[in-house]
């Protein structure tokens, strides 16, 4: 008849009794709302059979609700404090694996091979630390390893960008850089007085799919991104200009942007955040093949 860790009254005595003081530079702010747990576990779909991989378990909220439900949970925590603290609270669970390390500068894929879980269907679920949410899910996504999903709280404004659509103020290269990959949606929004203590942000849950390889055709992904890149580099100036920038400013070039716009449907005065994925992809084609 043990509290959940989330329950405010736990986590309370649990910082009671290890003294701790949530680290503001470790993005420290620990859920101690159930409802929002069970929603993140609800999205990930996680089944009996399946992986979890938590980034960032803190004194252990999410980890013992995945622990629950998946086959195994390996959670990453970069914090040397909360080890001793996690052996305690997980300590009546015996499919946890907590690693002491950065999860930034964990090889993924070797981690996977290591621990023989190649064909397994695994997706990773976090409550990220925000102040490094953009790397650990750009890493996420574009690891060799094909993780099937990812549920990760992130702020709001940042769940706002990679879901975006064309048009919209926070479509972006953040946006593209997900989207290329995964389908990308918000789950929930959560407000600050879910943590203890309170971030000054919104948050939200934004669940990532990964993509059928077939839609995952881009045959120059580097020069796509140089592309899309520069595209966005000086928001309110046109498309043309910011392209004129990457390619070089001359006639010739305009002329061979001209052509490209032309050919893929986009207007000459046309901004970045109007153009979609299937037009950007196009475009890195045509320039590839010019
Ligand atoms: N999962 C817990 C929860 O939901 O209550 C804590 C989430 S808290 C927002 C983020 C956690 O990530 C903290 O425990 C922090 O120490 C950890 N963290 C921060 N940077 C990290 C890194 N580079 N690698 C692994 N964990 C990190």
């Amino acid at each position: 008849n043990r509290l959940s860790i989330a329950d405010p009254i736990r986590t309370n005595d649990i910082m009671r009794k290890y003294k701790l003081r949530a680290k503001k530079s470790l993005g420290q702010n620990f859920l101690t709302n159930e409802k929002v747990l069970d929603d993140i576990v609800d999205a990930s779909g996680l089944k009996s059979d399946e992986i979890a991989i938590e980034i960032g378990p803190g004194i252990g909220a999410l980890t013992e609700k995945l622990a629950q439900v998946a086959e195994k949970v390996f959670a990453f925590e970069i914090d040397d404090n909360l080890i001793p603290v996690l052996a305690d609270t997980l300590q009546y669970y015996d499919n946890i694996e907590v690693i002491n390390q950065d999860i930034l500068k964990v090889d993924l894929d070797e981690f996977v091979k290591e621990h023989g879980l190649e064909g397994k269907t695994i997706k990773v679920v976090a409550n990220l630390p925000y102040y490094i949410t953009t790397p650990i899910m750009l890493n996420l996504i574009n690891s060799d390893y094909p993780f099937q999903s990812l549920v990760l709280m992130m702020q709001k404004e940042v769940a706002q960008r990679i879901t975006a659509k064309p048009g919209h103020r926070e479509y972006g290269s953040l946006t593209i850089a997900v989207q290329t990959q995964m389908n990308a949606r918000i789950d929930r929004i959560v407000g600050s007085s879910s943590f203890i203590p309170r971030p000054k942000v919104d948050s939200a849950v934004a669940v990532l799919d990964r993509l059928p390889k077939e839609q995952v055709d881009i045959e120059d992904p580097k020069f796509f991104n140089q592309v899309v890149r520069s595209a966005f580099m000086q928001k309110r100036k046109s498309l043309m200009n910011n392209l004129l920038n990457l390619l070089g400013r001359t006639d010739e070039n305009r002329a061979k942007i001209k052509n490209v716009f032309e050919n893929c449907d986009i207007a000459e005065n046309a901004r970045a955040e109007q153009v979609s994925i299937e037009q950007f992809k196009k475009m890195a084609l045509e320039f590839a093949k010019n």
